[in-house]
């Protein structure tokens, strides 16, 4: 069976020309890059390229690029580095609609004595910026802001926040992590301070990312022991995935063009056609300022899980809008904020494309989906009860 992978928010395939540019750094080049002898520098060489190209993708200075494990680590750096660099301020601002990234370790910190304020969203996932503004004080450390959110991939003003937040005096961190290879980026323009990326979001393995930090930014580290990273992340890097995240970023560069042209009309095709076949459907976010490859789809009365299944047996991969954590099928916190009623809550299937998918994928997808559909809701009893109550 032909694989339609279509969840490419939760992660990539690597890319052919990155995984090539691994193979040495996995066999030859074993040195290590701290090393003082030429296998060493031979080792250190493309690590360097590595962070040029990450800093290139952003419009930053490579000494402005740390290297980490994960979007995860680059996130929970960033906050750990704003606290700790401003002791005396105990206020932290970041959205409703985080990744759990950064969500979970806000909710750890109100624990510990920080205040956290989470700022809403409207139907649409846009945030509230005046309650956002209105929340900055001298008390306020860092304002945490995604780029673009992994769900509805609404896209964030993070720069026009980021102007406001250092007027206040405040440190601002973005996680870029689905925007970046998706939106420009340029942040020598900016006053974004901190933004976070991930390798296995664009294309490069999982268990590497990165963190810029704007020179001249406090900062403490998060790891501590060796030096490297210019003492701003102790351990050795983990040394071929850097170089491979360092070939994805000229990759996402070359590539920006065609994931919001060719990828960006499969996306909008899927779309166009599958609320035009299924009756009781819409789509989420901000149709105005989303991603490009993303498509969060909400089908009334029926449950997503089973949607996921049943789009399985075709070889189709998505996601639900579910967090299925402790075995509930609660709609995930992201489709809460947004107000999304139960009904269509539980309904809601992300498909996240990328510039693998074809013309064929999509032509799948709207020949399978209007069946699933229309069976799971013959089976449905809030389907029957939503008909009968408008007399169908
Ligand atoms: C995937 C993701 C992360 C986490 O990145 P990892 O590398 O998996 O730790 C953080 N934020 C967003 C928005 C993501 O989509």
């Amino acid at each position: 069976m032909r694989t339609i992978y279509l969840d490419n928010n939760a992660t990539t395939r690597i890319a052919d020309e990155v995984l090539e540019e691994m193979i040495p750094a996995l066999t030859n080049l074993y040195g290590n890059p701290s090393s003082m002898h030429h296998k060493g520098a031979e080792a250190g060489a493309p690590l360097a390229l590595a962070r040029e190209r990450v800093a290139s993708l952003l419009g930053a200075l490579p000494e402005e690029i740390l290297f980490t494990s994960c979007g995860t680590e680059s996130d929970s750096t960033a906050i750990h580095a704003a606290l700790i660099a401003n002791p005396d301020k105990k206020h932290i601002i970041t959205t409703m609609v985080e990744h759990p990234a950064v969500k979970t370790y806000c909710e750890d910190l109100e624990k510990k004595g920080y205040r956290v304020t989470y700022v809403p969203v409207d139907r649409k996932g846009r945030i509230d910026l005046n309650t956002l503004y209105a929340n900055l004080s001298k008390d306020t450390a860092i304002v945490s802001v995604m780029w673009a959110n992994n769900e509805s991939g609404t896209i964030f003003p993070v720069e026009e926040i980021a102007k406001k937040v250092k007027a206040a005096g405040a440190v601002f961190h973005t996680d870029a992590v689905q925007a970046v290879g998706k939106v420009d980026i340029n942040l020598a323009d900016s006053a974004i301070d901190m933004l976070s990326l991930s390798g296995h979001k664009l294309h490069a393995p999982k268990g590497v990312g990165a963190l810029y930090i704007r020179k001249g930014t406090r900062f403490a580290p998060f790891l501590m022991g060796g030096h490297q990273e210019m003492g701003r992340r102790a351990g050795t890097e983990n040394h071929s995935s850097i170089i491979a995240l360092g070939r994805a970023c000229t990759l996402a560069a070359e590539k920006m063009d065609e994931e919001n042209t060719r990828v960006k009309d499969l996306r909008d095709r899927l779309e166009k056609s599958l609320l035009e076949s299924i009756p009781n459907s819409f789509v989420n976010g901000d149709l105005e300022n989303r991603l490009p490859n993303t498509c969060s789809i909400s089908f009334e009365y029926v449950e997503g899980e089973s949607i996921l299944l049943m789009m399985n047996e075709f070889g189709i991969c998505a996601s639900s809008g579910s967090a299925c954590t402790s075995g509930s099928l609660e709609p995930s916190h992201v489709l809460r904020a947004m107000g999304i009623p139960f009904t269509a809550a539980h309904g809601t299937i992300r498909f996240s494309l990328s510039i693998d998918n074809t013309d064929e994928d999509i032509d799948t997808v709207i020949e399978c989906l209007p069946g699933i559909i229309h069976t799971l809701r013959q089976m449905s009893p809030f389907w029957a009860e939503a008909m009968a109550a408008q007399g169908k």
